[in-house]
């Protein structure tokens, strides 16, 4: 089997975006490896418009999108192979493959860019009580079913879970001719974006019930109704707020797990709130030359984001394989944390010394938050206090750090992204 310099695990959105970047830095030894029979991840189903406005100032549909970027890897020669599944990295950057036509191999790379993004959250994982009839779908499923294999899941649909994948499908099913009869959020907000709530629920007449919870799945061999009821703070139901629908079909759009396995394996230090690897400013993992980008670093709202973060993660693969192991001992890390409201940041480090000029720094809240501040703190003195009309989970937030502003303030140990009121 042939050696390669990187070898990208991932051929969707931001594994496809990081090939182009290496390629472009000059690296022309760069495999992209997908379990797929296509390149293009997860936009292969999503046929509905609204990608790319940020990166093409277009309306694409996922495809379109997707080609955009499949049509730059062909033009320029990167090599991939599909249908080819990643079963191991080795902490030394080897990767055992296997596919019908070689079977199982390995090769040794010099750096691994990490782009499995991301899969739904299941029923098991949900603790749904009744039967487990026919007729319950996670909403990722019935899309593909829906858009790519041509099959209606059914008739009279309810949806667990405002996520964007379910929203989506709320518009789609009713496009296809279901009734989508409610979609019962557990938490007091929604999971998606307002874009998404506005033009797939309010355009169709779906209603949303925020602070809902199914507790009841009735049918033995299919799914006949499904009962829901209102939860209190503990996210508890409330006796007596049941309300039941006939339906022949239950979505799950309960949330996305970035697909970590081969990760964690590898030795990859892991953030427990992002559930993706944990990085510094390169996107690079704790394992020097291995970088993630894309679903399987944390979920993204927008593909355009995707597609800018792999960029980053492509370039500095390259710069990694170029300048060697560029970590001493004893190099001083500034360490980004996020507090009070803020969940997370990517990434969660900086090395000044490699920090290009401008950092875009990406988080998202813990719940919804109105006319408040986003606040950045240089060790103790706030240096940045931003107001914004609303903050919600669904939506990712950022802010973007100036490297001369870092420089600035001489011994810098950490920096705090927090939410405050005023
Ligand atoms: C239903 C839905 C609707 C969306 N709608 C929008 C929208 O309207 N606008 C928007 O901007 N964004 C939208 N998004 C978000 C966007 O699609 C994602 O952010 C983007 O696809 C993530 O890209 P990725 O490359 O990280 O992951 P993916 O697209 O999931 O690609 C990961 C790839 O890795 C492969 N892989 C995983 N493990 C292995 C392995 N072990 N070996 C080999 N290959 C492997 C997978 O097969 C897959 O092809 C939507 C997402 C979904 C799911």
């Amino acid at each position: 089997m042939k050696t390669y310099d990187i070898v990208i695990v991932g051929g969707g959105p931001a594994g496809l975006a990081a090939a182009v970047a290496a390629k472009e830095a000059g690296n022309d030894s760069i495999l992209i490896l997908e379990r797929d029979h296509e390149l293009g991840g997860i936009l292969n189903q999503c046929i509905h418009n609204g990608f790319g406005l940020h990166t093409f100032k277009e309306e694409l549909t996922g495809p379109e999108y997707a080609y955009r970027f499949i049509k730059q890897v062909l033009d320029l020669g990167i090599e991939y192979k599909l249908n080819t599944m990643v079963m191991d990295i080795a902490p030394d950057k080897t990767v055992t493959a296997m596919n019908r036509e070689d079977g199982m191999f390995t090769i040794p790379a010099k750096a691994v860019i990490l782009a499995m993004g991301c899969r739904e959250r299941p029923r098991g994982a949900l603790n749904i009580p009744g039967y487990r009839p026919a007729g319950i779908f996670s909403a990722g499923t019935a899309q593909r079913l829906v858009n790519i294999e041509g099959y209606m899941p059914g008739r009279e649909v309810v949806i667990l879970g405002s996520g964007d994948i379910g929203l989506i499908m709320a518009r789609r099913m009713t496009l296809e001719g279901a009734k989508v009869k409610v979609v019962a959020e557990l938490m007091p907000y929604s999971g998606g974006l307002k874009r998404n709530i506005v033009q797939c629920l309010d355009d169709y007449g779906i209603p949303l019930k925020l602070s809902h919870t199914v507790v009841d799945i009735e049918g033995k061999d299919h799914v006949t109704a499904v009962t829901i009821a209102k939860v209190g703070p503990d996210r508890k139901p409330i006796p007596g707020t049941e309300i039941r629908y006939t339906c022949d079909t239950l979505l799950l759009s309960c949330g996305l797990i970035p697909e970590n396995e081969l990760s964690r394996s590898a030795g990859v230090k892991m953030s427990p709130v992002t559930s993706g690897p944990v990085v510094n400013e390169s996107l690079e993992t704790n394992i020097p030359g291995v970088f993630a980008c894309g679903n399987v670093l944390h979920v993204h709202d927008l593909v355009d984001y995707v597609s800018e973060e792999a960029k980053r993660a492509g370039e500095n693969a390259v710069k990694y394989i170029n300048e060697g192991c560029r970590d001493s001992e004893n190099q001083d890390f500034i360490e980004i944390a996020a507090t009070d409201g803020a969940r997370y940041t990517v990434p969660s480090s900086i090395n000044l010394d490699r920090m290009s000029d401008l950092l875009t720094v990406r988080f998202r809240v813990g719940d919804v938050y109105k006319d408040s501040f986003v606040s950045v703190y240089f060790d103790d003195e706030r240096i940045l206090h931003n107001q914004k009309r609303i903050m919600a989970p669904g939506e990712m937030e950022q802010i973007i750090l100036k490297k001369s502003q870092l420089k600035e303030h001489e011994g810098l140990k950490k920096i705090t992204v927090k939410i405050e009121a005023e």
